[in-house]
């Protein structure tokens, strides 16, 4: 049976940048999650930044920096090898992500601004499982996920 590896914040974890959670009621969450398919994972705390944390968002260059000015791309790039190696580990080959996450988010993201505004895009987590076959889906795709995991 297919593990998928879920951003830990859509699972009810307060993990987000100002220590809440998202998290994503839906039936076929709680099914996957009975079936023990879940793998619960977030690259930004796995890559070594703290709750609460700045936010951050990716700059054009491609690097990430809080709206402090900080640059935490290091941080973000461990967070996204660590869920690749989770997933090479775990023989995962699905991910259900949250969107506009500058880690996790996989159409959209925020333009860098700090001003709110969404651009199409991926995080640096969800573009790397993307670039090593690893198909991710936002929670806003979850059904499209479920026909592939069935
Ligand atoms: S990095 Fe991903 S899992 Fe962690 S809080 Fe942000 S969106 Fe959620």
């Amino acid at each position: 049976m297919n593990k998928i590896l879920v951003s830990s914040c859509l699972l009810g974890e307060p993990v987000r940048y100002d220590g809440s959670s998202k998290p994503l009621l839906h039936k076929l969450l709680t099914l996957w999650q009975q079936q023990g398919r879940i793998i619960s994972f977030c690259p930004e705390v796995a890559g070594g930044l703290p709750i609460p944390r700045d936010a951050a968002e990716i700059v054009s260059d491609g690097s990430v920096l809080t709206v402090s000015g900080d640059d935490v791309t290091k941080e973000f790039e461990l967070g996204a090898k660590k869920a690749l190696s989770i997933c090479t580990k775990n023989q995962i080959k699905f991910a259900l992500l949250k969107e506009g996450s500058p880690s996790c988010g996989r159409n959209e993201i925020y333009d860098g601004s700090h001003q709110g505004v969404k651009v199409s895009g991926l995080g640096l987590t969800a573009k790397l499982l993307e670039e090593n076959g690893i198909r991710v889906f936002s929670e806003n795709q979850i059904e499209s996920l479920y026909l592939k995991v069935i």
